[in-house]
């Protein structure tokens, strides 16, 4: 299967984070007859491992979220609109208007939109004006809270954009989710190379939870792993829209990226410095097999990478990216061409790794 129907069938899944089992399924299921070894913990994370050649191989993990940003359901009216929470970072500019599912408690989903008020009857204000999440109305069709009720719709219940896919122009694809189905894709494309050209070193491929909710779902997998390297893959901010292009240095297209720093300060405080030994190995494999890569460096920024290097007595990390325009939207753009040079890039680093590879951040 090429790697457009595999991000395509990964970008339908519906998966708010907290429910990931619909990724978890399509995740499984293309990436298990490329592994020696595939298991589903108790928290919903899918673990595949190919193991390595060498006696004492090393433990490496590599990792993409499977879960997507949305919102919770806080109220239903008893004029059978329901109001929401958000769970994650939600552009609250985009949310008019947007086309929704909403998970029933018993793991169906029915189909909703995000009200706007009529346009006609708008003041000049109100059309300029964003409002919160927590002001706008989701409208399913009911006509009173007990119709919502008989649907399955509760209190609790997550609530996640209608997931959807499609091809744009070049290279590039359109969809929901894919931060960070596109990570996935790319764990995907690395098990075929690798289980073609087996590693020396043990290779742990991980779809994680939680990663919208509160970035520490994947711990509980580096805890049954024990790594001695781990690879983050996730979505950076592409800097190639005409709003961000005096910011940042990648263009999507141009080739996945090392992630040299990440912080983000808002109670949060935790961030990622990378190991600078696995940057150089980065930057080297990605030269010798003619991978384009790009540096990305970027504030306000967080991967589950913060909490995995203060693992154990500490866990050589580094993130690896592929830009994408328009985050957290349900129209995030990224490039297909980026996605196939990580995966390479993934199955290159993950076979070159000895067990003699210099775990520490310096020598003295
Ligand atoms: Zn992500």
């Amino acid at each position: 299967m090429n790697t457009v129907d595999i991000l395509k069938m990964l970008c339908l899944a519906p998966a708010p984070s907290g429910y990931e089992k619909e990724c978890a399924k399509v995740f499984y299921n293309e990436i298990k007859d490329y592994v020696d070894d595939i298991y589903l913990d108790k928290m919903g994370s899918v673990i595949a491992c190919i193991k390595g050649t060498e006696q004492n191989a090393l433990n490496i993990m590599v990792y993409a979220h499977m879960d997507s940003l949305g919102f919770i359901v806080r109220k239903i009216r008893d004029d059978g609109y329901i109001n929401v929470d958000r769970l994650g970072g939600i552009p609250e500019k985009v949310l008019p208007c947007c086309r929704l599912f909403i998970r029933t408690k018993d793991g169906r989903f029915v189909p909703g939109v995000f009200g706007n008020k009529a346009h006609h009857a708008s003041s000049p204000e109100e059309k300029y004006k964003v409002e919160p999440v927590t002001s706008l109305n989701i409208d399913i069709g009911a006509c009173c809270a007990e119709d919502v009720y008989r649907l399955g719709i509760d209190v609790g219940c997550p609530v996640i954009y209608e997931p959807s896919f499609m091809e744009l122009a070049d290279d590039k694809v359109c969809g929901t989710a894919l931060d960070d189905r596109g990570g996935l894709a790319a764990l995907v494309i690395a098990a075929d190379k690798l289980h073609r050209n087996r590693p020396k070193c043990n290779v742990f491929l991980v779809g994680t939870v939680w990663e919208e909710f509160n970035i520490r779902g994947a711990v509980f997998a580096a805890r049954a792993i024990k790594p001695d390297i781990a690879l983050g893959l996730d979505v950076i901010l592409a800097g190639d829209t005409p709003d961000l292009s005096d910011k940042y240095q990648n263009s999507v297209g141009s080739g996945p990226t090392v992630n040299l720093y990440n912080f983000h300060g808002r109670g949060t405080l935790n961030g990622m410095i990378p190991n600078e030994n696995l940057v150089k190995f980065a930057e080297k494999t990605a030269h010798e097999n003619n991978i384009p890569v790009q540096r990305f460096a970027s504030l306000g920024i967080i991967t589950e990478s913060a909490y995995i290097q203060m693992e154990q007595n500490g866990i050589s990390c580094l993130d690896l990216g592929f830009p994408a325009r328009y985050t957290h939207s349900p129209v995030e753009v990224v490039s297909i061409k980026d996605i196939e040079a990580l995966g390479g890039l993934v199955a290159e680093m993950t076979s070159r790794i000895t067990p003699e590879f210099p775990l520490g951040r310096y020598e003295l």
